[in-house]
């Protein structure tokens, strides 16, 4: 993506809390407004700043990507924290279902893996509002781990698929869009691949591909 289309798209997502806290700012002047509306004003204007520092935060995660920091561990552990992570966060009306085959000796940072798989399952969760399943599934692909992380929830329309990896690409009204493309970031660092397969019908697959250590024999 252009540089730019992204400053524009940071610009966009700078822009919108700023307005709404110089709005606040501009109604606590007026002498007319009574101490509830005062707490309210207050409290926008607090979220509007956290707003900002989180999408600033984001975009530097983004932009600024620090070193990948390899080490040989166990994928489906890290998988287990992300699950155990998610399921503590998840509605009742919404199961969680792991299915590993076998063991994946990897070598990746396992710090950056937990944002992506955390990333992808925050989403997923998000997209199934009213109730679903998501499914973590590891199987062996060659020289390759793969990991999917299906969900049964809204979907993702066709045109918006080649989009979602974009950053600032978001249809929810708190989000950033930059969740997904720091997740692309990080598996293409690690050279691996990320893509998705969705359909309002069924839900939603991310798939992730990473290579497996050397010395681990398919
Ligand atoms: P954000 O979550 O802040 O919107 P992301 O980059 O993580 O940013 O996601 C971009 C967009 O991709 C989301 O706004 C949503 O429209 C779509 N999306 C991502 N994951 C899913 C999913 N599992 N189901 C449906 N839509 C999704």
């Amino acid at each position: 993506q252009a540089l730019g289309e992204l400053t524009a798209g940071f610009a966009h997502e700078i822009r919108n809390p700023l307005a709404s806290l110089k709005g606040s700012i501009e109604m606590l002047r007026e002498d007319s407004i009574g101490p509830e509306q005062k707490e309210k004003l207050y409290s926008i204007a607090i979220s509007e700043m956290d707003r900002l520092n989180h999408v600033i935060a984001d975009f530097l995660i983004y932009s600024r990507p620090s070193k990948v920091e390899p080490e040989d561990f166990d994928l489906n552990a890290v998988l287990d924290k992300t699950a155990s992570l998610l399921q503590s966060r998840k509605p009742d009306n919404v199961t969680i279902i792991r299915e590993y085959s076998g063991e994946f000796g990897i070598k990746a940072d396992p710090h950056k893996l937990e944002q992506v798989f955390l990333n992808l399952g925050l989403n997923a969760l998000e997209a199934m509002a009213g109730g679903g399943q998501l499914r973590l599934n590891t199987q062996r692909r060659g020289r390759l781990a793969e990991v999917t992380f299906s969900d049964t929830g809204t979907g993702i329309p066709p045109d918006e698929q080649e989009k979602v990896f974009f950053p600032f690409f978001t249809t929810k009204p708190d989000g950033t869009g930059l969740g997904l493309s720091i997740a692309h970031r990080i598996v293409e660092a690690h050279s691996g691949r990320i893509s998705v397969i969705s359909s309002p019908a069924d839900g939603t697959k991310f798939r992730i591909t990473l290579p497996v250590r050397d010395n681990d024999k398919g």
